[in-house]
C-alpha cells in the first residue's frame, strides 16, 4: 500500500520581480513530478545539485506549498492536513535535515531541542518528555543518555550532531521520515555509522523513509528503489538493485559511470556529459536532457518524452516506446 503518493506536482519560485511585485520569469524548481512509496519502504531521489530534490523534500513535509498536483501522506492531502491540523501533520511525517551545524540553536541544550517538539506537539508533560528523549537518545546510540541531555550542541562532533537530528525527527513516532543528504556534511568514516543508523531505525520501526542523496553509494546500498530527477522532472524509476547495471534513461547512465564505484560494482565505459546543466528559468524545449545527450534526435527538441510505467519503473526518454 502506498503511504506516500505524489501526483503531477509543480512547484516555481519567482524570480526579478518588476516594481509592482510581478514576476515574469520563474525558476522551475519541481516541474509535474509524479511517483508513490510504499508503506515501510526506504525510496530514493538522486540527482545533480539544482535538479529540485531538495524543494521536493520541503513540499512533502510543508516547509513550503506546491502550486498545483498532489501531495498524499496516508490518502491525505498535505495541504489540507496541514491547514487544518498541524500537530497530527508534525506526527504524521518529520525530516531529517541536511546540515547537522546550523539546526540548532547554539544556546540551547540538547534536552531543550529533544523535548520541543514533545511539548509542543507530542501531548507530553515535561517529566514524560524527558524521560522520552533519553529513550531517544539510547536509541540513536548516544549514551549515557544523562550526559548528552546537558550537552549544548558545539560540545557535539557533527556526527553526534546528526544523530540528535535522527532522533529528534523521530520523537513523535512519524509515519515518514523524509531526510534530505543525511550524510553530506559528514566525513566518510562517520557517513557509514549514520547509514548503518538509519538501516537500524528502518528495520526496527519499519518507518517508511524518503532519501534525498546525490550520493550514488548510500541510496544503492539504503534503498528499494530510487527515483532519478533532472532539472525538476523524474526521468527515470528503478529498482535499487538495477542502479548500476540495467538503468535505461541516458542521464541515469551519466551519473552511474561518473560515480567512483567503491564497491566492486563494474561501471563499464566513462560517459562524459556535454555542456552545463540548462537553467531551470528558461529549462530546454522538448527533453530537458536533450542539449547534453548523444542519442538526442530532432524528436527530443521538440516534444517531450512521456513517462512508460512498466512493473513499478518508469523511464521518460524517447529511446524507449516500450518496457
Ligand atoms: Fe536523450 Fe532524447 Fe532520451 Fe532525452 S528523450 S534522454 S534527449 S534520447
Amino acid at each position: 500500500m502506498s503511504l506516500l503518493k505524489v501526483e503531477d506536482v509543480f512547484k516555481l519560485f519567482p524570480v526579478r520581480p518588476d516594481i509592482f511585485g510581478r514576476a515574469k520569469k520563474f525558476v522551475h524548481a519541481v516541474d509535474g513530478v509524479s511517483f508513490s512509496v510504499e508503506e515501510g519502504e526506504i525510496f530514493g531521489v538522486i540527482g545533480e545539485s539544482g535538479c529540485g530534490k531538495t524543494t521536493l523534500a520541503r513540499l512533502i513535509v510543508g516547509l513550503i506549498d506546491y502550486d498545483r498536483g498532489s501531495i498524499k501522506i496516508k490518502g491525505e492531502e498535505v495541504s489540507e492536513v496541514k491547514r487544518l491540523d498541524v500537530e497530527r501533520f508534525r506526527r504524521t511525517v518529520q525530516m531529517v535535515p541536511q546540515d547537522p551545524v546550523m539546526a540548532f540553536n547554539p544556546r540551547k541544550t540538547i534536552k531543550h531541542f529533544l523535548t520541543r517538539p514533545l511539548l509542543l506537539h507530542g501531548g507530553l508533560g515535561r517529566e514524560e518528555a524527558v524521560s522520552r528523549a533519553h529513550q531517544l537518545l539510547e536509541e540513536v546510540s548516544l549514551t549515557p543518555a544523562d550526559f548528552f541531555l546537558d550537552r549544548y550542541p558545539h560540545e557535539l562532533s557533527v556526527g553526534q550532531r546528526q544523530r540528535v537530528l535522527i532522533a529528534r525527527a523521530l520523537s513523535l513516532n512519524p509515519d515518514l521520515l523524509v531526510a534530505d543528504e543525511p550524510v553530506s556534511y559528514l566525513d566518510v568514516s562517520v557517513r557509514g555509522q549514520i547509514i548503518n543508523l538509519l538501516k537500524e531505525v528502518h528495520k526496527k520501526r519499519r518507518i517508511t523513509v524518503l532519501l534525498i542523496s546525490h550520493d550514488l553509494s548510500v541510496v544503492y546500498h539504503l534503498c528499494s528503489r530510487i527515483a532519478v530527477m533532472y532539472l525538476g522532472k523524474v526521468v527515470e524509476i528503478l529498482d535499487a538493485r538495477d542502479l548500476f547495471s540495467k538503468s535505461l534513461h541516458p542521464y541515469t547512465q551519466a551519473l552511474v559511470s561518473s560515480f567512483s564505484v567503491g564497491f566492486g560494482i563494474s561501471r563499464g565505459e566513462r560517459i562524459v556529459l556535454k555542456g552545463e546543466v540548462p537553467s531551470p528559468i528558461e529549462p530546454p524545449s522538448g527533453c530537458r536532457f536533450h542539449p547534453r545527450c548523444s542519442f538526442a534526435t530532432d524528436v527530443c527538441r521538440k516534444l517531450e518524452p512521456k513517462p512508460l510505467f512498466s512493473d513499478g519503473r518508469l523511464v521518460a526518454c524517447h529511446l524507449y516506446d516500450r518496457l
